[in-house]
């Protein structure tokens, strides 16, 4: 009597134990759960959360962004018409400090008590599968290894709410940066995919070059932003028709010196009022934020440190330096996983123009990160160009070199699971990506050779959603002949007109 007594005790203790978790019995889909790390701005950052004066400081609403604008204004035309770069200057700081200044962190990294993310998800329900993920969203202000830590515990719990012991990660933009600093911690234990999307995995030179005070406005770099923003509208209404009208209407502004006579204005405002705005509203605030920092490419850092005036201790300064080593790390911690079977997929946009506000606006990139940095050293013409004649004609191995010329992927650090699409903006929601996806999550061997639909040069098409193979330069009129809508009709027209016009400005 006594041993079945104990036996039952012992079975009532083990499944008391492993309760929390029916876990361990297992889940038999075959498909583990994917969890999606969020891009920067993935939870909104409130200020007073719960109170009557309850404020949304990111992303910012425009109601309050307008209102303080309001109250600027005055002393910003002032200044403009006075010509006054002080009174502009205090104008512009105030803006900045009354829209942003909140967000700041302390000296040790932390931020106001009453700045707060209250939405932040938490994972319930088993719901899994290639349709449903669970989000993991965070402050993207704070230090990477907080949200790596959280991003531990939110693993076990998926883990134990499905019954899988791995789980499928799959990153947008920032969420490469929390990857980052998850791996560098925990490794790749419980992963048994890994997809990197658009993520600035060694930083990106917007925020390197912002860091170290580099700004210019140029009108060629404005005009293609433009541009190459423009068929990714979503107006809601007579979306080709508006494209096209903006785009035709962008060019002849160009083509007419407005858009250089736009930039030389803000160019004179930026060396009149810059310093003045760097120091006493950028530098306090964006300075601040660890999670900003880690966007800093290695080449910029020690600039940025001094541009930036980063304490030369306390928690913040050690936060910002922490990272540095998640960054120096995710080249080989990711070889390391892909070695011990995780399957990975880095996936970057190219040939689009990246923001108009730094001087290195020659850059390859999606539109916000640099195409070489998201893919882990690609080598990589400038912006619409190929890659230069001297270097191509010394390539040897051409295996890993993109139809047009523009991207040599043999540099890369894992060139066989990087796939490369042109005109892809920034983490641009599109169904032919996310069939590729599909196929990485659900396929037993992931290379760029493993999908004939999805080879490693892939060109965006918006108004189909869908992507398909790069096999040539870009050439507008194959565009307009393969989609004949109004919008490709404008490009196709500009570009002829500017392949006309450009030999006789030379
Ligand atoms: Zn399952």
């Amino acid at each position: 009597m006594k041993k079945i007594v104990s036996l039952v005790l012992c079975a009532v203790i083990v499944l008391c134990t492993s309760a929390p978790a029916f876990a361990d019995d297992g889940c038999k889909c075959g498909f583990s759960p994917i969890i999606y790390v969020g891009p920067l701005g993935c939870t909104p950052i409130v200020r007073d959360a719960g109170t009557k004066n309850e404020q949304q400081l990111w992303k910012i609403d425009t109601k309050f962004l307008l209102s303080k604008l309001g109250k600027v204004l005055p002393g910003i035309t002032k200044g403009l018409l006075l010509r006054n770069s002080d009174m502009l200057g205090s104008a512009l700081v105030e803006f900045v400090n009354a829209c942003f200044g909140d967000l700041a962190l302390d000296g040790e990294g932390k931020s106001k008590a009453n700045v707060t993310t209250p939405e932040l998800n938490v994972p319930t329900g088993s719901r899994h599968g290639p349709d449903s993920d669970y989000y993991f969203d965070y402050d993207f202000r704070l230090d990477p290894y907080e949200h790596a830590d959280r991003l531990y515990e939110f693993i076990e719990q998926v883990k134990a709410l499905t019954g899988h012991n791995s789980v499928k990660l799959k990153c947008s933009s920032m969420g490469g940066v929390v990857l980052s600093a998850y791996l560098d911690k925990y490794g790749y234990d419980g992963i048994d995919v890994i997809i990197c999307r658009c993520c600035p995995l060694l930083g990106t030179a917007v925020a390197g070059e912002a860091f170290c005070g580099k700004i210019e406005i140029n009108s060629t770099s404005l005009t293609r932003y433009g541009e190459d923003a423009i068929p990714f509208l979503e107006t809601g209404f007579a979306d080709d028709f508006i494209e096209g009208t903006l785009y035709a209407l962008l060019d002849v502004l160009k083509g007419a010196g407005i858009v250089d006579a736009l930039c030389a204005l803000g160019d004179r405002l930026i060396k009149e009022v810059g310093d003045k705005v760097f120091s006493d509203a950028l530098i306090p605030v964006f300075g601040t934020l660890p999670g900003i920092w880690a966007f800093v490419p290695e080449e910029y850092f020690d600039e940025a440190v001094k541009f930036m005036k980063l304490p030369g201790q306390g928690g913040l300064h050690d936060k910002v330096f922490a990272y540095r080593t998640a960054m120096a790390n995710i080249e080989n911690n990711l070889k390391s996983a892909r070695q011990n079977g995780v399957k990975v997929c880095i996936i970057c946009g190219y040939n689009v123009q990246r923001t108009p506000l730094v001087t290195l606006w020659k850059s390859t990139s999606d539109g916000t990160v640099d195409t070489k940095y998201a893919s882990l050293g690609a080598t990589c013409g400038n912006v619409k160009e190929p890659l230069d004649a001297g270097y191509l004609n010394a390539l040897k191995n051409r295996d890993y070199l993109s139809p047009d010329n523009m991207i040599d992927a043999s540099t890369c650090a894992l060139p066989e699971c990087t796939w490369f699409v042109r005109d892809w903006l920034h983490c641009n929601g599109n169904a032919g990506i996310d069939e590729l996806f599909n196929l990485v999550m659900t396929s037993d061997e992931v290379n760029v050779d493993s999908f004939e639909k999805f080879p490693q040069f892939s060109e965006a098409d918006d108004d189909a959603d869908t992507i398909y193979p790069v096999t040539g330069a870009p050439d507008e009129f194959a565009r307009f002949r393969t989609a004949p809508t109004f919008l490709n009709f404008i490009r196709f027209l500009f570009s002829a007109v500017k392949r006309f016009l450009d030999p006789l400005f030379k």
